[in-house]
Parts: C-alpha cells; structure tokens; sequence
C-alpha cells in the first residue's frame, strides 16, 4: 500500500470515527463534547487493527472502508454519487444508519466492525498526556485503580537463544485446564514445562483501565469475533489464561449435562463418585465460597426474578479476601480472585515446573505413533521441547489449531464448537446501578434453563465497565448513543447465557492461524431470542424506565411513554435473528476438540488422550463435550484434574 492509499484509507476511518461519535453537547448535563478526532480514535482503531486483526481481516476492513467512500458504490447503493469523506455530518449519519440496517449482510458486517472499535476506543481510551478519558467523570465511572506493588511470585523462564529442553511432560497454556495439569504433575514429581503464548502480568500490573487490560490480557486484544463478525468473542491471553480475567463463578457441571455425556458421548464416570471428587478438590483449591455480598446490579436480578416468581439461585465465587471492587474483569489487584496465576500456577512453580510465557506453541511433533515434544517460538527463538506427553490446553480456539497445524485429521477436531452465545439488555434507572462496582456476579435466574430438551439459557449480570458499554449497546444515531453513554451510571445489564445445542467450527487459514465460523441454528436462534426478551421483562419488573436489546435497529421501550410492554417483546420476537442486526457475545468457548468414547464421535477419549497419537492429550475447554450450560470453568478444571491422572499413571 502506497503512502497516499494510507492516507486516504487514514481520513476514510477519521471521518466514519467522527460520524460515529461526533463533537457534542448533549443536554441537560454538559456533557463533555469530546469528539473521535479530539481523543485520538481513530489512531487506536488503526493501531488495534494492524497489531491484532490477521492479514486476511487487515485487506477487509480497509477495503470496507474504501468501499464507503466509493462515489459509484454510494451511487448505486444510496443514490449519492458523494465520497463519504466530502458529506455533511448528516449525510454521513443517514449513510451509516442505512449500513447499519442494510439487507446485505456485508455492509452490517462492515458497520458492525467500525461501530465497535470506534465506540470502544471513544469511552476507553485514556488520551496521552492525561490518566482518563474525558467522558467519566460525568459518566460517573471512577476509572483506573491503583495497582499492588507485590513482588512477581512466578520467575518464569526467559529464553535468550534457539534451544532445546527436555522434559516429563509439555503443558500448552496456563488457563483454567493448563494451570490445573501443571499443578498436579509437578506437585506429582515430574519435570513439568508450561509454555503460554500470553505475557506475565499480576496484581502490580493490574490498573483496571479496560484499553490496558485489553490489549495485554485477552485473545487478539479483545478484537476476536466470529468470522462473520456477529458474536464477539471474550478470551483471555496471558499468564492463567481466562482465570485471570474471568468474573469468578464457580458452578459444578449441571447433572442433566454429565448424565448426557454419559449416555451420548461414552464418558463412563461421568456421574460416578470420582468425577464428583475432582471438583471438590478443584473447589477446594479454588476456595470457592458463597460469602460474596450482593450489589445492586445483581440484587435488581434477584429482585426482578422474585417479582416474576421466577426461580433464581446464588453463585459461589472462587475468591479470598475479595474487597468487591468490580474490576476482576481486568485483573485482580489485590491477589483475592483464585485464579490459577494465584493457584495452581503457583503450586507448579513452587515444585519446579519451567514456566515460558511470550511462547507459542507452533506445534506438537510425534513419530511411529507417539508424541516426540512441541516446538515453539519466543522472542524470534525457536524453542524445541523433547518430552514423552504433551498436554494441549490452549483454549477452545487455539487448540484445535495447534492439532491441526500439527497434522492430526481426526474430523472432530475444530467442529462441535459452541460458544454460550449471549444476547443482552439494558435498563436504564432512577437511581446508580454502577454495574461495575462490587460482586460482579452474585445471583442468577435459572428459570429458564432447561426450555426443551435440557437446552435453554439462564440469565446473569456482567460487569460493564464504559468501553465495553459503548460497544455493545446500540447505535442508532450519535446523539442517542451519546445520550444513553452519559446514564451509564444508572444503567444495568441482564444477559442470558444460552445452552447452545448446534454449534460452529474453527477452521485454520494458511498460516495454520483459527478462523472461528459459527451459524445460529435456529433451535439456538429461538433460545437466543426468547433470552434477549427475558431480560428486558426482568428489567422492566426491576423498575427501569428505558429498556433496550443491543440493536442498531430497535429504538429502546420506554416505561413512561409506551406502556406497552408484550408488544415490545413481541416486536423482538417477530424480528428474529439476524446476524449483525444486534450483538451478541461469548466468553464459553467449548467443545472443539470434544471428548467421546469413540474416534467416531470425539477427538480424544474420555481420557483426554488423542484418539491418533499416543500420549498427547487435550485438557482444556476443548475437551468438554458438550456445552456445559453454566459458566465453565469449574467443569473444565474437573476435566484437567482427570486428565492429569491419567497423564500421571502414562510412563
Ligand atoms: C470476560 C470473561 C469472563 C468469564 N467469566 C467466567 C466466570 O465467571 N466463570 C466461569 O466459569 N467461566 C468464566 N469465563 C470462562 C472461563 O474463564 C474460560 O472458559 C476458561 O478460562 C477456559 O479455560 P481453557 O483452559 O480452555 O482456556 P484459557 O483459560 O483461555 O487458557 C488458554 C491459554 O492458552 C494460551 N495459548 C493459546 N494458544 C497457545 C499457543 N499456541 N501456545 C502457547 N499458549 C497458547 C492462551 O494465551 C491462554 O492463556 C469467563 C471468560 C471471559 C473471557
């Protein structure tokens, strides 16, 4: 690309920046007037896109761009013969409102893509020379933490030349299924090496600012999406994998899901004794409690879920001396979340394991059958390991990758991915909700759960702080966006998690690198429909006076004015899904290297060991086989505290 297409493609994405979130005073606060060009935004959208999206998706969102601004296309498509960057601010408003609602599917991809980044950027970005981003302190969002100047307990091994290791066993990824195997191997006797592609942050590193946390501690800076864009994908990258950031609850697998993978899927023992006792060990390792005091996000869940007599349930939370401080979603800085950076990972550490963080695993190498080790790459150095097991726990996105680049065929590694697709709403108050303050999750409403067949969703709070706010809730027009922006404080979220049956893929693209491809079916369409309308009748029965879905194209239900609720709800319903046409989000990958008692339905058996090459084993989310239908971490570790048995017992 020459200097000047840059700079075209530069003033292209400044102008759409500033269409998106102009200069404006919105009334009857004067809210701070800060426009995309005054916070730099367009700069961080650049900058996220050339450091994060892979090539494929870098040639995609520029072209987009340049098809925007095209005068033929934007005659053809609007009648405007116009370059988007020479139209008034109205004009431009009136052109992405028509993409933002457009029958294509390409252009609500491409709203969709610029909508988010740019509205993300505008409410999180902390401009140079400043420590906050101008619009929160009228948002009433307090912004950054100070961090905890605590020493780095884990000195992980740094890697200065091309070199080869040896060991026991190899442990790709240090979330919730790496952490775990490490752990139990290494306090077991056995030369343990834990390579994690993700840098080393704890609580000195942990500000809270969302922008930060993004880029250090979540897959492809907090960028992933499905391919077409129309879930946005929630994973953590770094030391301790999505313990590190998760919101902390700590559910067993539901019994209905262990006898169905029981009777399915060919998991004997899933019911049985044992299974049962590896999650009390991992609850007890976790120190998971139910101590955790109720904000008021969640006590309007509980509150709204006791109005409509719906049945509704406490959480446990893995935490310890936790002070509710609400930003657990970006670290914890006081040490209190048990993650496995503060457990399981130390545990490893302190009985020897080799901890190699900036460290991709490149792929797993095996001869006659069996695996030989994992090459990888660190700081521009190859790394070669020598090790007789190998365990893959790099997440439900990567893993499948790893195998795939690694050779194995088995055809269900990559299929059967299912996300826990999340439809949500908001409502706005009378009174602060501050959704980002105190227990994230305390409470969920589990009437729903099981809807037909052990499928259904259950309904929760998130955490929102103000860049994740800004991207998710609608855009119908800036100054509305703007507006509902400045009632953040007052704003609750509810979303339901749903039990997603069908499921997507991860493919690789040339470069061996995953492309998530996910469809709604529409038994999972009508899950997600019915949880969206859910939440806004909890949020109406809590007492919000503006409630909306998180859709370009559906003005918010106001209380005071309409009235008529059913007719909103069924408004939502007659919509349907439409990809693109609202957001979705997931933090639950699963099941993309699904366990099963036969090669014919699984890639790995009910051991975790692969079904093609002897001792290597998978031990992450991957593995579980089917969605879990609560939040899964508890279940994936009860998984890697098996697996890790049976890697223990393989000599
Ligand atoms: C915002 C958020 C909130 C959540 N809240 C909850 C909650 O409250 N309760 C709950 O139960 N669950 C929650 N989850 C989900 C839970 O954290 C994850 O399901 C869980 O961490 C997944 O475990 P895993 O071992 O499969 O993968 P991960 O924990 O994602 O770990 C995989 C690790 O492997 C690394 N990796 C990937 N590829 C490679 C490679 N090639 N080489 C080296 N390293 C690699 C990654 O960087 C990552 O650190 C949440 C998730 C998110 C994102």
């Amino acid at each position: 690309m020459s200097v000047e297409g840059r700079t075209t493609d530069s003033k292209i994405l400044q102008a759409v920046c500033e269409t998106l979130a102009p200069r404006m005073v919105v009334e009857p606060m004067a809210f701070h007037g800060a426009g995309a060009r005054d916070l730099g935004v367009a700069e961080g959208v650049a900058g996220a896109i050339e450091s994060a999206a892979s090539p494929a998706e870098r040639r995609q969102f520029w072209l987009a761009l340049r098809l925007i601004d095209h005068p033929v296309v934007n005659a053809l498509m609007a009648g405007k013969p116009r370059r988007f960057r020479q139209m008034t601010l109205e004009a431009r408003e009136r052109m992405l409102q028509d993409w933002a609602r457009s029958r294509f599917g390409l252009r609500r991809k491409a709203f969709q893509t610029l909508k988010r980044l740019a509205l993300f950027h505008q409410y999180a970005l902390i401009p140079e020379g400043t420590t906050a981003n101008p619009h929160w302190e009228v948002m009433g969002y307090p912004g950054p933490v100070e961090p905890h100047r605590v020493p780095k307990r884990i000195r992980p091994l740094a890697i200065s030349a091309d070199t080869t290791l040896d060991a026991d066993v190899v442990v790709v990824g240090s979330g919730a299924g790496g952490g775990v195997v490490a752990a139990e191997l290494a306090v077991a006797g056995q030369q343990v090496i834990v390579l994690e592609k993700g840098g080393y942050y704890n609580e000195a590193d942990f500000d809270g600012a969302e922008w930060n946390a993004m880029g250090c501690l979540y897959e492809k800076q907090g960028i992933l999406t499905s391919d077409d864009v129309g879930i946005v994908v929630l994973a953590g990258s770094g030391l301790g994998g999505g313990t590190t950031i998760n919101w902390t609850t700590s559910l067993p697998t539901p019994g209905h899901v262990l006898q169905e993978w029981e009777r399915e899927l060919g998991i004997s023992g899933a019911t049985g004794a044992e299974w049962q006792a590896s999650t009390q060990e991992v609850c007890d390792r976790l120190h998971v409690n139910t101590d955790s005091p109720e904000n008021r996000h969640n006590q309007l869940l509980r509150i709204a879920s006791e109005r409509l007599g719906y049945r509704w349930r406490t959480l446990p939370r893995n935490v310890h001396g936790c002070s509710d401080c609400g930003y657990c979603g970006y670290g914890c800085r006081f040490g209190a979340k048990q993650s496995t950076l503060v457990t399981y990972l130390q545990d490893a550490f302190d009985r020897g394991a080799q901890i190699i963080t900036e460290c991709h695993a490149d792929r797993v190498t095996y001869a006659a059958g069996r695996v030989t080790g994992v090459e990888a790459s660190t700081n521009g150095h190859a790394l070669r390991i020598r090790s007789p097991r190998v365990v893959v726990a790099a997440g439900s996105i990567h893993s499948p990758a790893l195998l795939k680049r690694s050779g194995l065929t088995n055809p269900h590694i990559g299929r059967h991915l299912h996300l826990h697709p999340v439809p949500a709403a908001f409502g706005i108050f009378d009174e602060p909700v501050r959704s980002w303050q105190g227990t994230m999750q305390a409470v969920a409403c589990n009437q729903f759960e099981d809807l037909e067949g052990g499928y259904g969703f259950v309904i929760e709070v998130p955490p929102v702080h103000p860049g994740l706010m800004a991207l998710g809730v609608g855009w119908q027009d800036a100054r509305s966006h703007k507006e509902l922006m400045l009632q953040a404080e007052n704003t609750a979220f509810f979303f339901a998690l749903v039990r997603d049956r069908d499921g997507g893929r991860v493919d690789v693209d040339r470069q061996g690198r995953p492309i998530l491809k996910y469809s709604l079916s529409s038994y999972d369409a009508r899950h997600v429909i019915r949880g969206g309308q859910e939440c806004v009748r909890l949020l109406a029965a809590a007492g919000a006076h503006t409630i909306g879905g998180l859709y370009n194209n559906l003005a918010p239900y106001s209380a005071r004015s309409e009235g008529d609720l059913e007719g909103h709800l069924r408004g939502i319903e007659q919509r349907g899904y439409i990809v693109n046409d609202m957001t979705l989000f997931s933090a639950h990958q699963m099941s993309s290297c699904r366990m099963a008692g036969s090669a014919a339905l699984g890639a790995v058996n009910p051991e975790g060991e692969s079904y093609e090459v002897r001792n290597l084993f998978v031990a992450d989310a991957s593995a579980l086989p089917s969605a879990t239908g609560v939040n899964p971490m508890i279940s994936i570790m009860t998984l890697a505290h098996r697996v890790a048995q049976a890697v223990k017992a393989r000599t």
